[in-house]
């Protein structure tokens, strides 16, 4: 009985293109605008949330039974882009707070990389690792 409802899930899901990462995010977003709406539901308008519930439940519904497949696999990369930047970003504030004792960090003016700058207390020239380039900076 559960073999033939998972064969006929299978071929039903055949050529279709499922879940990602994107497709887990919408799970996501729309599972943080499920408990606003909770909070607020009484303060600003109901169906603002219904109407957003409805639209992210939708879109992830569509993309998942989607046989367009390089346009969703789009998308994805797209999503994956911009997610991977906010990490990248998020996993550099932590650093920064975890080195805050010993570190402090500085963008090169000539080539924009990050250095990672030993503290010694006052003004200084700095030499760029990447261009060899030297720039001054003050530590308090
Ligand atoms: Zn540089």
């Amino acid at each position: 009985m559960f073999r033939r409802f998972c064969n006929t899930i299978a071929r039903f899901m055949y050529g279709r293109y499922g879940n990602d990462q994107l497709n887990r995010g919408l799970f996501v977003l729309y599972f943080c605008v499920w408990l606003l709406s909770l909070f607020f539901r009484q303060v600003l308008f109901g169906w603002l949330f219904a109407v957003l519930l409805w639209a992210i439940l939708g879109w992830l519904l569509f993309r998942t039974f989607s046989r367009n497949i390089p346009r969703r696999q789009a998308e994805n990369r797209w999503f994956l882009d911009r997610w991977n930047r906010i990490k990248r970003w998020c996993t550099h504030q932590f650093t920064r707070v975890k080195d805050i004792r010993r570190y402090r960090y500085r963008r090169c003016p000539a080539c924009g990389a990050m250095l990672r700058l030993p503290i010694k207390r006052g003004r200084r020239t700095v030499t760029c690792h990447r261009c060899r380039g030297q720039f001054k900076a003050f530590f308090l």
